[in-house]
């Protein structure tokens, strides 16, 4: 579940940028089980680079973002994912990015969530410590929480 108001954020902000330069942040919101609730994102900040190294990124200003959050929240708010921009209509993983997921959830243990924003797609994945790739998730339902992806072969 990613909450409408970070996603539009995050998508406006990748779509203003659209075709210059690539953008990017990280996901932060809640796990309850096996759902991953994303409840803000951060923006790129002055300490990123164009190209996407996320220990450069949230080793920063992201960082710092996301621990503020994680106190205000009585330390429940968590680092769920990352973001960025893609130039092309429908995103895949780059092998750089995947590279760089498995460095990720290495660290954390823990699933997090992935999301690309293309010029008209949005790809979205969950990537299992340990694993090599994500698995791709979809947008099921839109709702006043939010937007829900499931994937595919939950969906029976
Ligand atoms: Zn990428």
């Amino acid at each position: 579940m990613i909450g409408g108001s970070p996603y539009c954020e995050a998508r406006n902000d990748a779509a203003h940028y659209a075709g210059r330069t690539e953008r990017g942040g990280i996901l932060l919101g809640f796990r309850r089980g096996v759902h991953l609730h994303v409840n803000a994102v951060t923006r790129p900040t002055r300490w990123d680079r164009a190209s996407m190294f996320a220990f450069h990124r949230h080793t920063r200003g992201h960082a710092a973002t996301a621990l503020r959050r994680w106190r205000q929240t009585g330390e429940t708010c968590d680092w769920l994912g990352e973001w960025h921009s893609h130039p092309e209509q429908h995103p895949q993983p780059s092998s750089i990015d995947l590279r760089c997921w498995q460095g990720i959830t290495r660290v954390t243990g823990v699933p997090m969530v992935f999301v690309i924003f293309g010029y008209s797609e949005t790809w979205v994945g969950l990537m299992e410590p340990g694993s090599e790739k994500p698995v791709r998730y979809y947008q099921v339902e839109t709702s006043n929480d939010g937007i829900l992806f499931s994937c595919a072969t939950a969906k029976g």
